[in-house]
């Protein structure tokens, strides 16, 4: 089974049912993950989703709700004693943190982590090939283009992290089957969305429209709105098939 499994879908400040943010691609035993806010090892949990099995983790951007859970998951891994390889992809100074953690902590992994470059496409057992690409956000930041090929079906998910509306975002998520999009604010709060590098409702469901997407999911959601008829109202208004990505909510794509 493939699918895809929403783990946190909080923005900055997490809510006790919006963690933050990260999300799973489970193609039978292979899984990556994409970003790693706080909390996320305890939501594979709920998902039974074991960390032994992850073959990558994907970080969008090194702001704290996207990586932080990364740490502990590190040393769950070890305690478990993991000895397959683990590659990380994320922004250069990743390497720096999760090693400055180990040294101060005094910790070492029973494992090795490879870093690489999110602009390299990496492919994984032949089924999942996954590419970075920048998106604009207030520090270095991508997102990125996941191709799941199953028998002669190639399906693509675009995800986001944090971002603005983005040329390159609606280029590199050009007739994705998923869309996957930073929607933090609601267009009443336009102006805290522009200054803080993130996007409305709406202006996820305008790239959607304009990257010619099958279907959106909304995340990253800010904890200060619990209408969720609102905030799927404002998107349906510009692209219909848009839906709101909520905690531990799975689709099965095959
Ligand atoms: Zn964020
Ligand atoms: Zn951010």
């Amino acid at each position: 089974m493939i699918r895809i499994v929403f783990l946190g879908t909080g923005a900055g400040s997490p809510s006790l049912s919006r963690w933050a943010l990260s999300t799973a691609i489970v193609y039978d035993s292979l899984i990556g993950l994409l970003d790693c806010g706080e909390g996320c090892q305890i939501r594979l949990q709920q998902r039974g989703i074991s960390p032994l099995k992850i073959r990558f983790v994907a970080v969008t951007h090194l702001h704290g709700d996207h990586v932080i859970g990364l740490l502990p998951l590190l040393q769950t891994m070890t305690l478990f004693n993991r000895k397959d390889m683990l590659e990380i992809i994320g922004p250069k100074d990743l390497k720096d943190l999760v090693e400055l953690f180990m040294k101060i902590s005094r910790h070492k992994t029973s494992f090795n982590i490879i870093y690489k470059d999110p602009l390299e496409k990496i492919s994984y057992n032949d089924k999942i090939f996954i590419k970075g690409f920048e998106t604009c956000h207030t520090i270095e930041s991508y997102g990125y283009l996941i191709e799941i090929k199953y028998k002669k079906d190639l399906f693509k998910i675009c995800f986001t992290g944090d971002t603005g509306p983005c040329e390159n975002v609606v280029m590199n998520c050009k007739d994705v089957d998923i869309l996957i999009h930073d929607a933090t604010f609601l267009s009443e709060h336009r102006d805290e969305a522009s200054a803080s590098g993130h996007s409305t409702v709406e202006d996820a469901a305008k790239t959607a429209l304009e990257a010619n997407v099958k279907k959106l999911y909304l995340t990253h959601i800010s904890s200060r709105y619990n209408d969720e008829k609102k905030i799927l109202g404002e998107a349906k208004k510009v692209f219909k098939e848009s839906y709101l990505a909520n905690d531990l909510d799975e689709i099965i794509i095959f």
